[in-house]
């Protein structure tokens, strides 16, 4: 058998030097990841032959096994599911196709010191490279279920790892981990201990569906033991809530949103009668770098009673919604169904507004209850909402109820339409809004001037969607939502039939340089309109009340159309 010695990728090589010399203090965590990576290899495995009944794979014992040799002080996290072939584990283990990945290396270069490196690692999952953090070789044997040829990978994580076909290799996938030299500061890190390995699986990998086995040690007795259990394999989204703790529930999300980080908030509902789900969801702490991009895997995993059917299921929850992560377990599904069955279904559509009002009520409520949290969760996912004011004319008034808008009130203290419509002085009609790429930019816009100095509120709107959203919703509470920089504001009000008149003789005055000026700028303007809206700067530009402005011309034309 010829072996292959290759190169990692230039962010592999980074993010493995990174694991080496590792100053994550929860080096524990190694073993969640690969439990992660053994349970879905067996998810894909049963829906692969779910669909595909000729698949010459063995699905009767689907489970993972963990195997430790103290002597040889090795490792091993077993499973016997989907596996990779040749050319897989090439693609996927020596390279880094995740996008998070690059940006969290680029900030990790960035960061002052060791505190700032340990934040990060603990932000971003680093999955199959983490078994660097405690070992100093790593050997993983693979089979694709259907293959004949198996191959064996291993690294010791530095510039290069080394590729052989193997004709022995059982289906699935075992990694083994050669363990560093053992600490005897710090016993309780012991990974040849059976007793650690079980505190570790209970804690990081209970609720995983598939058995996860503890081969038991040789030698003890005669008959070969039971191999032992660890993880309760419960779904948690069919517990009740009293039964699991915050922990476990945060646990779940790791594991599914492939996020080190705390969630922001859990969601459950149990949806009973004729069409019964359970959905547990999460709304992240943190917006992934991604969130914008037009290949951002968004929706939430789909299982049919218990059985794994697909990640990124984008039916059941609405784009605006694309943060959202989570489980929803239908019992009146077909195991076969697909995508496109799925975006024609009824009890889906049904679904998709259940969930869609409970994750809305939820975030109100995280608004009435915390201010804190629901301001973090506004700054991280505002702008994304904010899609839904367009798109979803259902939720409307939900979503406008929880969102919020810098605004010249207050300097660092966003306001709901609500508190705006409440603070309008006698005589104000509509709510004012000024659009543009920064508070600082627009807070100092000729524009603003006349508002400035009648103390009148105006919302700062700085994100691209506002344009848009402004526009979709155009009142709240019948006051209606006027851009200062489009058509003609009368700040005065009609009443004032004195300055009326003054106005118009004004008006005749001037007609000559304003006739003038006209002809000047034929070219680029529409007209030369006398203001009251000015009170320093001489003119301004001012675009046609139904005109498209500035930033969503530049927004449009980005788009390519
Ligand atoms: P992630 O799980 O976030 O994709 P990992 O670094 O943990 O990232 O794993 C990289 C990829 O390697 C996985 O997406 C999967 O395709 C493959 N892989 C890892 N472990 C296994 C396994 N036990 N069986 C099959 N494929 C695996
Ligand atoms: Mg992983």
């Amino acid at each position: 058998m010829t072996t292959e010695t290759l190169e990692f990728q230039v962010e592999a090589r980074q993010l493995l030097q990174l694991m080496i010399h590792s100053v994550y203090s929860n080096k524990d965590v190694f073993l969640r990841e690969l439990v992660s990576n053994a349970s879905d290899a067996l998810d894909k495995l049963r829906l692969e032959k779910l669909r595909d009944d000729s698949l010459d794979a063995d699905v009767s014992d689907l489970h993972i096994e963990i195997d430790v040799d103290k002597d040889a002080r090795t490792l091993t996290v077993r499973d016997n599911g989907i596996g990779m072939s040749y050319d897989e584990v090439g693609q996927l283990i020596g390279t880094i196709a995740n996008s998070g990945t690059a940006t969290f290396l680029k900030e990790l270069r960035e960061a002052q010191d060791a505190a700032d490196a340990e934040g990060l690692i603990g932000q971003f999952g680093v999955g199959f490279y983490s078994g660097f953090m405690v070992a100093d070789e790593v050997t993983l044997v693979t089979r694709r279920a259907g293959e004949s040829q198996g191959t064996r990978w291993t690294s010791r994580g530095e510039s290069t790892y080394t590729l052989e076909k193997v004709d022995d290799a059982p289906q699935g996938t075992s990694v083994t981990l050669h363990l560093k030299p053992a600490d005897p500061e710090n016993q309780l890190h012991d990974y040849t201990s059976p007793w650690t390995i079980k505190q570790i699986v209970k804690r990081y990998s209970d609720f995983i569906t598939w058995p996860i086995r503890m081969v038991p040690e040789k030698g003890d007795s005669e008959d070969a033991p039971e191999p032992e259990t660890l993880n309760s394999m419960k779904a948690l989204w069919a517990r009740s809530r009293d039964e699991v703790s915050d922990d476990e529930y945060h646990e779940l999300y790791k594991h599914i949103s492939h996020d080190w980080r705390e969630p922001l908030e859990t969601i459950r509902l149990q949806a009973e009668g004729t069409f019964e789900y359970q959905a547990l969801l999460f709304v992240p702490s943190h917006a992934p770098h991604d969130l914008f991009t037009r290949d951002f895997k968004r929706g939430v995993q789909l299982y049919v009673k218990r059985v794994f059917i697909m990640d990124d299921c984008e039916a059941l929850l609405p784009p605006y919604l694309r943060f959202v992560k989570g489980v929803v377990d239908a019992q009146d599904l077909s195991l076969n169904v697909s995508r496109e069955i799925l975006q024609q279904d009824r009890h889906i559509r049904m679904m998709q507004r259940r969930l869609t009002k409970k994750v809305l009520s939820t975030i109100k409520e995280i608004k009435t209850k915390d201010a804190d949290r629901y301001a973090t969760f506004w700054r991280e996912f505002g702008t994304v909402l904010k899609e839904g004011l367009v798109t979803d004319s259902e939720n409307r008034d939900a979503i406008l109820a929880v969102a919020s808008f810098a605004t010249t009130h207050a300097e660092d203290e966003p306001t709901t339409l609500a508190q705006y419509v409440e603070r309008m002085k006698d005589g104000q009609d509509d709510i004012y809004y000024i659009t543009g790429e920064s508070r600082q930019s627009i807070e100092n816009s000729p524009h603003m001037e006349a508002f400035r100095d009648k103390g009148i509120e105006v919302l700062l709107l700085t994100d691209a969607v506002d344009e848009v959203w402004v526009d979709a919703v155009g009142e709240y509470e019948g006051k209606k939502l006027r851009s200062v920089a489009k058509g003609e504001i009368d700040l005065d009000g009609e009443k004032d039939e004195k300055a009326e008149g003054e106005r118009e003789k004004q008006a005749e005055d001037y007609a000559g340089l304003l006739g003038w000026m006209r002809e000047q700028l034929e070219e680029d303007i529409k007209e030369v309109r006398l203001s009251s809206r000015l009170t320093v700067s001489p003119a301004c530009v001012v675009s046609d009340a139904h005109d498209l402005t500035p930033a969503l011309e530049n927004m449009y034309r980005a788009m390519g159309q």
